[in-house]
């Protein structure tokens, strides 16, 4: 989570969305005071105008029609989900309910703790959810087993799975699905920032937070962990909680911790104050480019996705672009025909998405020493991060308080399978 600074407005650089059951946080943002908005692109939802690039055409665009009366504007909607919904059919229903009872399964996540068992490996937290299933197979096979039309898949679906997770449809089913959930209805997103929700909850929270000071190793030396930092401190912890990726960062662990080897898939975000130009796209007028071009799966397209994120005038608006690789300036310049500002993000973002997963253990030792990130595998978002933080907790409380607990708990989710490629960190 992050936001950047464009033409004095601020604007979300990394996680920009909620769904509508993101019910942790949802609260936090409620106990924290926040309020809560509908996401820039799609404050007139119904309005935002969609096309689908294929690197020299549009192969898919919505009407787009710029007028004020609320009655066109729902009109232009109706005839735009009518013209969706000739060219993917009864599909649509189908990708439908293939969401909706993904998200149904993951609410099982907010059942009460007595009804919830507390979960050591991110596998059996999944599999009592129901959701496992979909990590052992794409979202391209899942869809074509619930029989979607090949063009929806090849199409609207590629687009989104492009836009929320930079990748094709080859990535697992359940990673599709929360990607696909992450395009309906309802998205909101915490005015001024979703860091707030973070930093409002360490804020009220007994803790002491070390800000640019980066753990560097830590070492179990019998009775505790000892912490060791970039500043040259050294911190002693009973318990240990590792709440970032581990695939590109450089903690040393002492004695070796192992986990299935993970690539991160890189999203370069590059915001861009200026105007998009039209003959890149073989249009006349700018007003002729939809506010959202979504692409299909072709490793010759430079961009993942464009999207309109405020108009200032007729000839100055501020971009969002998502790509694999970084824009460069010649790129760009054929892309805009102005630009006043452009700023560039590369995030590590998100796992490289494969099927069938494989999930790296809660528990990184069999002690103490925990690894919230492990569900990420599964999906990524703020959600899940909260979910898979929250179990981690009720873990840490259950052993850490239960020593006899600690005895049965079960030492395979950290022994590295023999047939699977691991590395020591
Ligand atoms: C471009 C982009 C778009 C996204 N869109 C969405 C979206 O719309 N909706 C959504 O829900 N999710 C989205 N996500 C995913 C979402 O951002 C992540 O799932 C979420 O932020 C993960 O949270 P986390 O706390 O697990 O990890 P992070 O947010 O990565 O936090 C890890 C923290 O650990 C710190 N750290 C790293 N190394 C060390 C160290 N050695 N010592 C101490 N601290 C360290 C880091 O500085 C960081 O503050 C998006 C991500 C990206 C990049």
């Amino acid at each position: 989570m992050a936001t950047v600074s464009i033409g004095g407005e601020t604007f979300e650089a990394g996680a920009s969305i909620l769904h509508p059951k993101n019910y942790h946080a949802l609260n936090y943002s409620n106990l924290l005071g926040l309020k809560v908005k509908p996401p820039p692109s799609s404050e007139d939802d119904d309005s935002m105008s969609l096309g689908i690039w294929d690197g020299k055409k549009f192969v898919f665009k919505t009407l787009q029609v710029d007028s004020k009366f609320p009655l066109v504007q729902k009109i232009v909607s109706y005839v735009n989900s009518f013209r969706i919904f000739f060219r993917y059919g009864f599909s649509l229903l189908k990708m439908g309910s293939f969401v909706e009872s993904t998200v149904d399964s993951f609410l099982k996540y907010y059942e009460s703790p007595e009804r919830r068992p507390i979960f050591e490996t991110v596998d059996e937290m999944l599999k009592w959810a129901g959701l496992y299933n979909l990590t052992t197979q794409t979202l391209q096979d899942e869809l074509i087993g619930i029989k979607l039309s090949p063009l929806l898949i090849e199409e609207l679906v590629t687009v989104i799975t492009r836009i929320n997770y930079g990748q094709s449809v080859y990535i697992s089913g359940l990673a599709g699905a929360v990607s696909l959930a992450g395009s309906g209805g309802g998205l909101w997103s915490v005015d001024g920032g979703n860091w707030q929700m973070a930093s409002g909850l360490i804020n009220s929270s007994d803790v002491s937070l070390h800000l640019n000071e980066e753990i560097e190793s830590i070492s179990y030396l019998g009775e505790y962990y000892e912490l060791n930092s970039t500043k040259r401190k050294s911190y002693s912890c009973e318990v240990a909680v590792v709440a970032t990726p581990l695939d590109e960062v450089n903690i040393r662990f002492s004695p070796a911790a192992s986990i299935p080897e993970r690539k991160l898939q890189h999203t370069h975000a590059t915001f861009v104050r200026g105007l998009l130009n039209p003959a890149y796209f073989g249009l006349r007028t700018v007003a002729e480019i939809p506010e959202l071009v979504g692409t299909l799966e072709d490793p010759d397209l430079p961009f993942t996705c464009i999207s309109v994120l405020k108009q200032l005038d007729e000839n100055d608006t501020t971009y969002k672009i998502f790509s694999r690789e970084p824009m460069s300036d010649a790129l760009l310049d054929s892309i805009f025909s102005a630009r006043l500002q452009t700023n560039r993000i590369n995030w590590g973002a998100y796992p490289h998405y494969k099927a069938p997963e494989l999930f790296a253990p809660f528990i990184l030792d069999g002690q103490h020493l925990y690894y919230v990130n492990a569900f990420e595998n599964a999906a990524s978002t703020m959600e899940t991060s909260a979910v898979a933080a929250e179990n981690v907790a009720r873990l840490i409380l259950s052993r850490y308080f239960s020593e006899a607990s600690l005895q049965s708990s079960n030492l395979q989710s950290f022994s590295p399978d023999a047939d699977v490629s691991h590395f020591d960190l």
